[in-house]
Parts: structure tokens; sequence; C-alpha cells
């Protein structure tokens, strides 16, 4: 990228411009600092929005969670109340208590009992002696009968034997089939006589929960899961059991010959009371537990995490997505800002060069104008001076011919005369004679103003006693233009320090220049005003007459500047009187009326102490 500085100077500013040639200027690129905040701040937005999304998913599965536990709880429930009757109506069958009281067996009591379970739907039912032997069982026709067997141990007989109702969830040792088994103690008349039992098959229920696809589980007091829809999860402990329990479970012989190892779940994180995340054969699941009410057993129910942690994931990956979309379009703006910037720049840069190159020429241009100007004037002067000597000449020539003709004419007559010596016409030929040449003294006599100046000769003249004597000399003109005068001047005479004759010649002038003025307007009223103001006087000569064309103006009071016939004006008076005025310290201006007609006024100093007046 190259740079043009360019600068130009033009009256009174000063322009720099700098621009881009060729391409557009390379963009600025992001500083590392701020690409670190972007990239911290936009990680942390994604890394918040998973969270939230996570929380999001694992209360909608901690509410599923509390909903089946509910659900399964009530079931669970169901199940087990539903037979819980039954230990209740043996004990007080009068048969089983026959039987006992006998103290041995009875087919009666076994077909009894066979009747009653697969009414009731149960999965077996038994009655036991005071010593924990069998007398009679619902499964007497099975080779896996209870009749004969011994129970003494289990948990539910020694119970029922405090005169409580027993309930134990145990392995048989029988049948080696797991069951709930539920007693009741016989008594008659006060006398304990044995204890009745009900076994319930709980398979069925774990079945439907498998079949539901849930993971639910039941673990017992020592934290044995003995419920449990994933089978290979049945019989492990939450904990590692104390030796005291495996003792207490052996005694019972609860579990048969499980081994209660360690189940696979390991709890990783601690959400609440009741829930927290486990993590068992290499997948996280969301446990929700809860006690179930008159056992001392917990319900809890697993959800797998992988719905959570897939959303959470979306989530993450939207968001980075989005972020990402978000971040290009930024950079996309910012590219183009700067790609707009840039061609304004070079734009402007343009812009100024281009008019620095106007100014340039324009500069160029008025140096050749004021040069034809200069050359134009120069020309203008040469020609003006030479118009008005042609001027100057023509007037002199006129005013000086005719005398000089008449001259030449009295002349000859005059030697005709005195040929004929006729003396009296002589003499008055050399009158004629001698007033011509009078006449001819007083045009150069006019002249001579401007070769000298002339001696200046002050005295006191009064303004009015001097304009008395201007219209004295110029009232032939008035009365045969037809004039009227009108007059406005102080009551209190007016000095000035000068010559009366100069100031008589200046007043003179201007009257008769307003006379001419109006020789073909109606009306012709000259109005000659004096007016005294603060240390000067002011004479003002207002006609209603042609008026001066806007051009004469400033032409006026030039030498030989005359707009009259040839013969009519030598173009002298108002130079003549400019001259004297000014000479006097004074000043004379012309204007225009608003109406009609030209207006001179003259200013000149008042005699010291002199001021005010009023009108005459
Ligand atoms: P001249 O009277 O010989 O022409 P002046 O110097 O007295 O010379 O006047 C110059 C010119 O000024 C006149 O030719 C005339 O055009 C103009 N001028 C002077 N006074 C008046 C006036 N009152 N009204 C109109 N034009 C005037």
């Amino acid at each position: 990228m190259s740079v043009d500085p360019v600068r130009i100077v033009v009256p009174g500013i000063l322009l720099t411009g700098k621009w881009t040639t060729g391409k557009v200027k390379d963009f600025k690129p992001l500083a590392p600092g701020w690409i670190l905040v972007v990239a911290l701040l936009l990680i942390s937005g994604v890394w918040l929005a998973s969270r939230w999304a996570r929380s999001v998913e694992l209360d909608a599965l901690t509410a599923t969670g509390e909903e089946r536990l509910t659900l399964y709880a009530g079931t669970l429930r169901g199940a087990l109340d539903r037979y819980a009757y039954l230990p209740y109506v043996l004990a007080r069958n009068a048969q089983v208590q026959q039987m006992l009281m006998q103290g041995s067996s009875s087919p009666q009591v076994n077909r009894y009992l066979e009747e009653l379970n697969r009414e009731a739907g149960c999965e077996s039912l038994y009655v036991m002696n005071i010593l924990g032997d069998t007398l009679a069982s619902s499964n007497w026709r099975e080779s896996s009968s209870f009749i004969g067997r011994n129970y003494a141990f289990r948990p539910y007989f020694t119970e029922a034997m405090q005169g409580r109702q027993g309930r134990f969830f145990a392995i048989g040792v029988t049948t080696g089939q797991p069951g709930f088994f539920m007693s009741h103690p016989v008594r008659r008349d006060g006398r304990f006589l044995g204890v009745a039992v009900v076994k319930v098959d709980l398979d069925p229920l774990q079945d439907d929960w498998r079949e539901g696809g849930e993971t639910v589980l039941v673990s017992d007091a020592n934290g044995v899961l003995f419920l449990s829809s994933r089978s290979d999860w049945k019989y492990t402990t939450l904990a590692p059991l104390s030796a005291e329990q495996r003792q207490r479970i052996r005694a019972g012989r609860q579990y048969g010959n499980q081994p209660l190892r360690l189940s696979p779940l390991q709890t990783i994180e601690v959400l609440g009371e009741n829930l927290r995340i486990v993590r068992a054969d290499g997948e996280r699941y969301l446990l929700v537990s809860r006690p179930l009410p008159g056992f001392d057993w917990t319900l809890m129910h697993l959800a797998s995490l992988a719905p959570v942690r897939e959303r959470s994931q979306a989530v993450a990956t939207i968001g980075t997505v989005l972020v990402l979309l978000l971040f290009a379009c930024g950079m996309y703006m910012r590219e183009r800002r700067q790609k707009q910037l840039s061609r304004r720049k070079a734009g402007e840069a343009e812009a100024i060069k281009a008019i620095n190159l106007r100014l340039q020429e324009e500069i160029e241009e008025r140096r050749r104008t004021e040069r034809a100007l200069r050359d134009a004037q120069a020309e203008l002067v040469q020609s003006s001076k030479l118009a008005a000597l042609g001027q100057m000449s023509a007037g002199i020539v006129h005013e000086l011919n005719q005398p000089i003709a008449a001259m030449r004419t009295y002349a000859a007559s005059g030697r005709l005369l005195l040929d004929r010596h006729e003396e009296e016409q002589l003499r008055e030929t050399f009158a004629a004679i001698t007033r011509i040449t009078e006449h001819m003294a007083s045009v150069t006599a006019q002249l001579k103003i401007f070769a000298h100046k002339a001696p200046l000769q002050r005295e006191r003249v009064a303004i009015q006693a001097c304009l008395d004597e201007a219209l004295a000399l110029t009232a032939p003109l008035f009365s045969e233009a037809g004039v009227e005068l009108v007059r406005e001047l102080p009551d209190q005479e007016v000095i000035i320090s000068g010559g009366s004759g100069r100031l008589r010649q200046v007043l003179v002038n201007l009257i008769r220049n307003g006379i001419d003025a109006m020789r073909d307007s109606e009306p012709k009223a000259l109005r000659i005003r004096v007016t005294v103001e603060g240390q000067e006087v002011e004479i003002e000569v207002r006609d209603s007459g042609t008026g001066i064309a806007e051009q004469d103006l400033d032409e006026l009071f030039n030498p030989f500047f005359t707009t009259k016939e040839v013969g009519k004006g030598l173009g002298l008076g108002l130079s003549i009187s400019y001259r004297i005025v000014t000479d006097l310290g004074g000043t004379i201006r012309a204007m225009n009326n608003p109406d009609r007609g030209a207006r001179f006024i003259v200013r000149l100093p008042l005699l010291n102490g002199q001021s005010g007046g009023e009108k005459r």
C-alpha cells in the first residue's frame, strides 16, 4: 500500500489529504487480548447454558422418579396388604386350632390350606406348632412340602411367638424361592398354640417393573437389595455388611447361600437427602429413594442420565454453533464496516485530491484573470487619458477657435478701417478685440488652477453674503430658464475661513449645473439650504432635473468629464469646485434625490468659535 500526502495551501485554508492508491487497506486483526476475552466469555456462556439444560433435565427426571416411586410404593403395599389378612384368618380357624391342640398333622387342614391358597393366589400357607414344626401346609402334595420342616429360626416365627405379627422377606430354605412371609400367632383361650404363615411371591411385581423398562430396587434395613428389576443386582448390598449384620442374616437364613456382594452402584454426587447420582456398569443414573412406610425398607428408582447428558450436550453443541455463527456474523460485519470505512476514506482522499486539483486550477485561472485585468486596466487608463486629453483639446479648441476667428475678422476689418481713416469704427473694433482677448484670458485662467496650487489667502467669509453674490451673477439664468429658487438659510451669519471669490465660484458652478440639468424638466425648482452642524456648515444645492447616471457618479469630479455637448461644457466646473473645497479643508459629495434630480452637498469647517444657527 502506498500513501500520497497532499498539501495545498489556498488563501486562509490549509488542506492536508492522504489517500490510498490501488487496493483497499488491509483489515485490522482483533487484538489477542480481545480474542482471549471473547473466547472465555463464549466458553463460559456455553458452559452455563449446558449446566442450565442439565439442571432442567435433572429436575424433570427427579419429578418423574418421585411419581414412579409413589406408584410403585402403592403397588408394593397393595401386593402385600392383599394377603395380610390370611394368617389372621388361619389363626382364627377352629380346625387349625384343633390340629395344633392335637399336635399332629391333619389332612383336612392341609386341604383347607391348599384350597384357600389357590383361591387367594398366594404362594403358600402353612401352620407351625410352638416348636416351629410345620404341621399343615398348602403344598402338602409337593415334594418340596413344608410339612415336618422346622422354621423356628425364622424371625417371623419368633415375632409371632412374642405375640406380634411377623413380616419377613427371605429366600425359602425348602423351595429356594424368595418370598415375603407374614405370620400371626394362633391362640385359643389365651393359650399359645402355634403360628400361621402366608408366603407371598413378589416375582410378578418385579417382572412388571422390568417389563415397564424401569429400574426399581428395594433394600432392607441392612441395605441388601432383595427386590430388583435388574436380576444381576439382586442380593447385593448398597454398603459393605458388618460381621454382626452378616451373623444376624445367617441366623435367620434370610438370603440362603447368597454371597451378598457389594452392589455395583457407586454414589458420585449427593444432590439431596433422597437424591443422588450413581454410577453402575459404566452408566450414570439419577437415584431417587423413599422409605416405605410400615416397613424398614427403602424403595429406589433409577433413571439413566444418558438423555440428560445428550440434552445438555445438544444444548452445548447448539450453543457453540450459535456462538460461532454469531462470532462469524460479528467478524463479517466488522470486516464489512472496515471495508466501508476504508472505501470511504479512499473516496474522501480522492475527493480531497480532486478539490485540491480544482483549487490549483482555480488559483491559476484567477492569476490569469488578474493579469488580463491589469492589462485591460492599463489600456483603459491609457485610453481614458487620451480621451480626456481629446475632450480637453476639443473644449479648448472650441472655446478659443471662435474668438481667434473673430479676432482675425476684426483685424482684417481694422486694417480696412485704417485705410479708410474711419477712426471711430476702428476704435470699436479694437474694443471688440480687447473683449475677445479678455474672454480668452478667462478660459485659460480657469485651466491655470490645475497647473499649480494657488496660494491660500484666508479671510472671513460670510456664507449668506457669498451666496447672494453667486445668485446675483446667475440671476439671468434663472429667469431665462424659468427656474424657481427656494432658500433655507440660518438667521445668524455663518462664517468660514477662506476666499469669498473661490467659494462664490463653487456656488456658481453648482447653481449653473442645477439649472442646466432642469432645462427640459418640469417643475424646475432649485433649493439651496445652509445648515450648521457642530463645527461644520453644510450647503446643499438640490435640483429637480435629470439626475446623474449611476455610472457617472464616480467620474463627476474628474477634470474634463462632461456629458454636455461640445461647446456647452468644458467638464472643469466640478473638478475646480472639488479642488477649491478640499483646499478649504472641506468635502463635496454628489448624489441623486430619492424622487428626482440631483443634489450636491458641500461641508466646510466653520471659523473658530462659530456654531449653531436658526433658519432665515
Ligand atoms: P460642465 O458643466 O462643463 O459639463 P462640470 O464639471 O460642471 O462640467 O460638470 C460635469 C458633468 O457633471 C456635467 O456635464 C453633467 O453631466 C454632470 N452634472 C453636474 N451637475 C449636475 C446636475 N445638477 N444634474 C445632473 N448632472 C450634473
